[in-house]
């Protein structure tokens, strides 16, 4: 069922118009678009810094828990499926403090869409930290995709990140691996965006509006919109045209990967946006 096509970056030099244009007139009349929901289930008062690597230190934030649905043709397919603030306190005793607040829980999210968590055909999940994967065992039916480079690193995490891996649920999900850039449904690609995590994965996904991509590495639009005189206006440690993710096992990669999402992609779905979390639907 698999293809392992190789996702290939056709726009990068092109202005979203002109490639919305393109992608209309190459595109394949039975090549399907799709639609994505973001269903939100948490919420942390925080600050911007864990995103945005030396820069947007103590600013506040309020950080959302999301994940997507997209219904394509028959099948409910969901991009991670995030955590439940009470998960997420109970998760370790280390949390209890935090002011996690509660927005729904994932059987409410699903019923948002018309689904219950059995009828969820595919999970693909971006990485393996918690608040991407914590309720992936309630999909009973699902074939659960993840990058097999992330998977290995999840099950022998390094100390710094062991945290960050929920080893009881990890270990019980029947996974199926991917080893590189693949499709997963017409019109829904993977591809690698390593250096968040190890196995980093983002999510093309093909709309009436262009490329979609729902970007795999925890990150805000302050990553992939940042002013371009930031260096002499907010701090000279930060970067342009993208700043790479604040918590990274190779920052390098990271923000390699981010500029690839930032030049490919039409519409940038970071995972902890709060304005994009927010969306009804997207496009
Ligand atoms: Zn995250």
């Amino acid at each position: 069922m698999l293809n392992k096509n190789s996702v290939k970056s056709k726009k990068q030099s092109f202005s979203c118009e002109e490639a919305i244009t393109m992608k209309q007139s190459t595109k394949d009349k039975d090549m399907p678009v799709h639609t994505i929901t973001p269903l939100l289930l948490s919420k942390l008062p925080s600050e911007k810094g864990p995103m945005t690597y030396l820069v947007y230190h103590g600013q506040p934030v309020v950080r959302p828990y999301v994940f997507w649905h997209i219904r394509a043709g028959d099948a409910n397919v969901l991009v991670d499926t995030a955590i439940e603030a009470a998960d997420y306190k109970n998760y370790h005793p280390g949390f209890q403090r935090f002011p996690f607040e509660a927005v729904q829980t994932f059987e409410e999210a699903l019923a948002q869409v018309g689904c219950a968590p059995d009828a969820i055909d595919i999970i693909i999940q971006t990485h393996l930290h918690m608040d991407h994967i914590y309720n992936t065992l309630k999909c009973r039916n699902a074939k659960v995709y993840v990058q097999q480079e992330e998977l290995k690193f999840a099950l022998d995490p390094h100390p710094i990140f062991e945290i960050l891996y929920p080893r009881n649920i990890i270990e019980k999900i029947d996974f199926s691996p991917l080893w590189g850039d693949a499709t997963i449904l017409p019109g829904i690609d993977v591809f690698l965006a390593p250096g968040h995590t190890p196995g980093c994965q983002a999510v093309a996904v093909d709309t009436r509006r262009g490329k979609a991509v729902i970007t795999g590495c925890c990150t805000t639009m302050d990553n992939f919109d940042p002013p371009e005189d930031i260096k002499t206006k907010i701090s000279p440690f930060a970067t342009y045209p993208v700043i790479a993710p604040g918590i990274h096992t190779d920052l390098f990669q990271a923000y390699d990967s981010a500029l690839r999402i930032k030049r490919m992609a039409d519409i940038i779905i970071p995972m902890h946006d709060p304005e994009a979390a927010l969306k009804k639907r997207i496009p």
